[in-house]
């Protein structure tokens, strides 16, 4: 029987559940079980693709083209299985399912409720992302004693009454520090615990989060009034150097050895070398640079997470220290660019709607004129193919139609906007519903030949992941190509454009798709090392090894 492991957390929300389940699923990965993580959210929106990014953090996309929850992200960057559609589930996904089932008539006339409907519901869930792994690790989003999440925890009692032996159950905390009294409380910790035991869980293991290490005194008063073995108190301070330092840290409390023994699992000795390594990469650093990220909720940081984390891996190669200057692109709006002033790099992130986008036009304008290396990323793609067709093919008034729909050259725009009237592509319902109507997920994509993003792939095809609905209108291609712009990746039916690049710039790739989303530590990415390493040399005066031979 597979076994099931459930996080679930207390006291105060942002205690880092996501964080510290992708580490324990990558110590147990490293011990040759093959591991899985869901991430289940109590609100009512069906997934996360259509909140702000400014309330919620990003919405990470997987390879299959879920848009979901930024903890999956974490998931991904910590172990090697990839997450999909069934990674993640909200209540209001479950709701939707259930009401369609209700409609079908599925429920032979029975009185539909939250038990046992909705809650059969969420199990029927869990055990299909389960299907084929050794370990699924189940962690459920919000605080203990919300209402919202009731039905979620019913849900798992269920399962860990049905799981018996092969299942646990893991409860994060805040065991916080009183620096006046110069003491830590354990009481959030106990009344926490006790909620959970109302309702029928019974932690086997606590996660206490605090900014000092608890003392074995501390820890058997928290085992005393929660009935969770001493040993399974564990103090998980907050990481100092790096996230990529919590296996470690948890390692070396004994976690993996109190999941692996409670779960009967076969496991072999950890692994955590990579982690190590991951980390001495992060904090032994040799050289250091400046990128500056030209976007919109710039002062939100979760809502650029993986971006932020794929640039950082971006250095790791060399052990390059990348400070992000972030700027909120309006501010370049007007045309003064001083925020840009003595950066090694620019990069323009993705994004949506009007605001700020001549900010990000302006910025592209200056990297483009003074040679400084740029990367952009889907929004920050369609920018750059506006900025050349104003500034350098002359198409006065070129825009996309998202900012400006009577533009003259709406050299991006709908696909069904400049598409001919025999085109293939399906009209869209944009306007009606903005939920679903993107292009999403993984696609593949041919590299030209000669480019830089084929020689920093090093291979002719790729898969990237995407998330947008406006494309660079093909009526364009030739007088762009032209002026010198080259379209060094189009999608394998040659329809789509998705990579360009400025041979005559050192450095100016701009990609239709998200590399951050398939950044990882341990693996980094090619077009983050490449345009970090550029920055370096820009930084030191040299021109950028490997510019394109087109
Ligand atoms: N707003 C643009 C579009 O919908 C870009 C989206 C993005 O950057 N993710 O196509």
């Amino acid at each position: 029987m597979a076994s099931l492991i459930f996080v679930t957390g207390g006291v105060v929300s942002s205690l880092g559940k996501g964080l510290s389940s992708a580490s324990l699923a990558a110590i147990l990965e490293s011990r040759g079980l093959k591991v899985t993580l869901v991430k289940l959210d109590p609100y009512l929106n069906v997934d996360p693709g259509t909140m702000s990014p400014f309330q919620h953090g990003e919405v990470y996309v997987t390879g299959d083209g879920a848009e979901t929850d930024l903890d999956l992200g974490h998931y991904e960057r910590f172990v090697r299985t990839r997450m999909g559609q069934l990674n993640n589930c909200t209540t209001g996904r479950i709701y939707s399912n259930v009401i369609a089932k209700e409609r079908r008539g599925d429920y032979l006339g029975a009185t539909v409720q939250v038990i046992p409907h909705i809650t059969n519901e969420i199990q029927d869930w869990v055990r299909r992302a389960a299907e084929g792994y050794d370990v699924t690790m189940i962690e459920i989003g919000g605080t203990v004693g919300d209402i919202e999440s009731l039905p979620f925890l019913e849900a798992i009692r269920q399962l860990g009454v049905e799981y018996g032996r092969n299942a646990m159950f893991m409860h994060l905390t805040l065991v916080p520090f009183l620096r006046a009294a110069n003491e830590i409380k354990t009481k959030p910790t106990q009344h926490s615990v006790k909620e959970l035991r109302s309702i029928g869980i019974q932690p086997d293991v606590l996660l206490c989060r605090s900014e000092i290490e608890l003392s074995e005194s501390e820890r058997a008063k928290i085992a005393l009034f929660t009935n969770v073995p001493i040993k399974a108190v564990i103090s998980a301070l907050d990481a100092k150097n790096s996230i990529y330092d919590i296996p470690t840290m948890l390692y070396e409390q004994g976690l993996d050895d109190i999941v692996v023994e409670r779960l009967g699992l076969e496991a072999g000795p950890a692994n955590l070398d990579d982690w190590r390594e991951v980390v001495d990469r992060t904090i032994n650093t040799q050289h250091e640079v400046t990128v500056a990220m030209v976007g919109k909720y710039v002062e939100h940081s979760d809502a650029y997470k993986s971006l932020t984390e794929a640039v950082a891996h971006g250095g790791l190669r060399q052990r390059i220290k990348v400070n992000i200057k972030r700027i909120e692109s309006e501010e370049l709006s007007n045309g003064d660019l001083a925020p840009l002033e003595k950066v090694d790099a620019i990069l323009v992130p993705g994004g949506f709607g009007e605001r700020g986008f001549e900010g990000k036009v302006n910025a592209i304008r200056h990297a483009r004129e003074n040679g400084i290396p740029y990367l952009g990323i889907c929004y920050g793609l369609q920018a750059a193919v506006v900025e050349f067709a104003r500034n350098v093919c002359g198409l006065e008034g070129a825009n996309t139609t998202e900012v400006d729909p009577a533009t003259p050259h709406s050299v991006i725009g709908l696909i069904t906007e400049w598409l001919d009237a025999s085109g293939t592509v399906e009209e869209r319902s944009a306007e009606s519903e903005l939920g679903g109507t993107m292009r999403l997920g993984g696609q593949e994509c041919r590299l030209r030949e000669g480019s830089l993003v084929r020689e920093l792939y090093g291979r002719e095809t790729i898969v990237e992941r995407h998330r947008h609905r406006y494309e660079f209108n093909n009526r364009y291609r030739d007088i762009l190509q032209k002026n010198g712009m080259v379209l060094s990746g189009l999608s394998m039916d040659e329809t789509l454009v998705e990579i360009i690049e400025i041979p005559a710039h050192p450095w100016f790739l701009a990609c239709q798709f998200h590399p951050e989303f398939t950044s990882s530590p341990r693996d980094g990415h090619p077009l983050f090392t490449g345009f970090i390493e550029a920055a370096l040399c820009e930084r030191r005066g040299e021109l950028p090894v490997g510019v394109a031979s087109l």
